[in-house]
């Protein structure tokens, strides 16, 4: 209760109480249903991005602990695999409840840790929500296959199976809808679950957790362990895990593609991004500006859909004062106060380096309308605040343009034609999402059928799929081959087990030996 957390009430006063958060100095691990405590020797401390008030540690769990969390989760899959699919959603029900009751206290946890918004961070915890509910009906998309008679008296069918223990490795930035991305699906398929977040935002996971055992899910189908790139690395080269499920950065989503290919492993990697928003001059200018100010700033920069990029086709070059007066509009202060459209970076680190790519910018040539480098918030001095940055007449080679700024910085490009813009957005290296904003059906078709990128919005700056569907990040955005929930989802923590049947009918030919492959007659 002597949290700083605690003493940050006043600010955070609409959503909370003194019952609401069980704050551990040091989290916790959370192993075979139980909250355990570390012995480890390195730790992370997470601070308040508004105060940089200490609010817990999380552990760098030790070798031994995390190979206990896998043999817990290797037991439990035993029992838990044989579970029917039908007992197992009925977990998800009940946990996509337990989620909606308690939004209010999820979204105050995720601001304190991240920094995010309030009603962004409500937002962070009802897309992860979504993708339980969708676990709910995983019985729809978990068929396999059959074909009666494929030869005279064969049958061949498939099911789908769990491969085992499986294990996910989050990123800061989303503190809720990333975990819940991972191990709903994993565990309503059948596997259990090691679940390494990120320790820049840990405690979220924990209270996730701390769900999960009030709707009785059977110890051990998931467990959290603490930890930086040790872990990560653990994970990676552990025999008993069968998969690996990353959302973050390139460096280390590369380092997880290749140690744990290495190591045997299925793994699903999603990764940077630079998202393009084309601006066409006949869209409605007044809307594709708001959503672009909206899609660059929302979240402070910290999406990977974030549109990081405004691509100006042809006259729209003179619209750049406009968007800056939209940008200047934008409110900066405490995520966890009213009215607030643009909070702290998650952590001091972050803040230094979207400082140095802004000062690149300026030494590389581009221009700053608005500069928001020097942005000091008056009520929260330490805040990790950078104030709204428009960064103009970028240019491809720019260190600004080839690198993920992930902060409160729009870069624009001026083009002539919408050629032009899909040659630019083609060239990067990214290809998580794209816009396009125009009246033109033709040109919106051009643009949807001729870009690589493989999330695209028309008319819509964040087209993030609803889970239904798979969130398809392409080209560097994405390693392997099975998205991210939807059927991908399912299809990455299952596999087939095709059984062939033979048998014999009365008027079948006799009993011969034969050492060729069998003729289709
Ligand atoms: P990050 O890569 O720094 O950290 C992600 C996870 O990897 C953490 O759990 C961390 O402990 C671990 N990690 C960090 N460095 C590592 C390394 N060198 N080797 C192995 N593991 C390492 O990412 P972040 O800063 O937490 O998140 C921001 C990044 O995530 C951005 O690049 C953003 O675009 C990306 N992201 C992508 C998506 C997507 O769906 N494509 C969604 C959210 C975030």
């Amino acid at each position: 209760l002597m949290s700083p957390l605690y003493r940050n009430k006043k600010a955070l006063s609409a959503v909370y109480n003194k019952n609401m958060f069980h704050f551990s100095k040091v989290l916790p691990n959370f192993i075979n249903g139980e909250f355990v405590q570390s012995k480890a020797t390195q730790f992370f401390e997470i601070r308040n991005p508004v105060t940089q008030e200490l609010i817990s540690k999380a552990p760098q769990t030790t070798e031994a602990e995390f190979n206990q969390a896998v043999s817990v989760a290797a037991e439990a899959y035993k029992s838990w695999s044989q579970v029917p699919l039908l007992v197992r959603q009925r977990y998800m029900f009940a946990y996509q409840d337990k989620i909606r009751t308690n939004i209010d206290k999820l979204a105050a946890l995720i601001t304190a840790e991240n920094g995010k918004t309030l009603p962004d961070a409500k937002g962070d915890v009802i897309r992860g929500l979504e993708v339980v509910e969708h676990a709910c009906g995983i019985s729809h998309i978990y068929h396999g296959e059959t074909i009666e008679n494929i030869a005279r008296g064969v049958d061949t069918y498939s099911y789908r199976v769990p491969l085992g223990v499986c294990g996910g490795i989050a990123p800061f930035n989303f503190p809720c809808m990333i975990p819940l991305w991972m191990f709903p699906y994993a565990i309503t398929c059948g596997n259990t679950f090691i679940l390494k977040p990120s320790e820049r935002v840990p405690n979220t996971s924990q209270y996730l957790m701390e769900l999960l055992n009030e709707v009785g899910l059977p110890k051990g189908v998931v467990n959290v362990v603490h930890g930086g790139f040790n872990t990560v690395k653990q994970m990676c080269e552990d025999k008993t895990i069968k998969a690996i499920s990353f959302v973050g950065g390139n460096k280390a989503g590369d380092y997880i593609y290749e140690n744990g290919a290495k190591h045997h492993k299925r793994i699903q990697v999603n990764m940077g991004a630079k998202n393009h928003g084309v601006i066409m001059p006949d869209c409605d200018k007044e809307d594709a500006l708001n959503a672009l100010v909206s899609a660059a700033f929302g979240a402070t920069g910290q999406r990977c859909m974030a549109l990081s990029v405004a691509v100006m086709v042809g006259e729209t070059k003179n619209w750049v004062p406009e968007l800056v007066e939209k940008v200047k509009k934008l409110k900066l202060g405490n995520g966890a106060e009213e009215g607030i459209d643009v909070a702290p970076l998650c952590y001091a680190d972050l803040k230094k380096n979207v400082l140095r790519l802004l000062d690149s910018a300026v030494a590389e040539g581009a221009t700053l309308p608005l500069d928001g480098r020097s942005y000091v918030n008056p009520k929260y001095p330490q805040g990790n605040f950078v104030g709204p940055t428009v960064i103009d007449n970028v240019q491809p080679h720019m260190t600004c343009y080839k690198e993920e700024i992930f902060g409160p910085a729009l870069c624009v490009v001026h083009v002539e034609t919408l050629e032009d813009a899909i040659q630019l957005i083609n060239n990067n290296q990214y290809g998580n999402g794209t816009a396009i904003f125009t009246r033109s059906g033709s040109a919106a078709r051009y643009f949807q059928h001729n870009i690589e990128c493989t999330q695209i919005g028309i008319n819509l700056p964040i087209p993030v799929p609803l889970p239904m569907f798979s969130f398809t990040g392409g080209k560097r955005s994405f390693g392997g081959d099975l998205n991210f929930y939807g059927k991908n989802g399912v299809k990455f923590f299952t596999q087939y087990k095709t059984i062939t049947s033979r048998w014999k009918e009365e008027q079948d030919a006799g009993y011969k030996v034969s050492t060729s492959f069998p003729l289709m007659k």
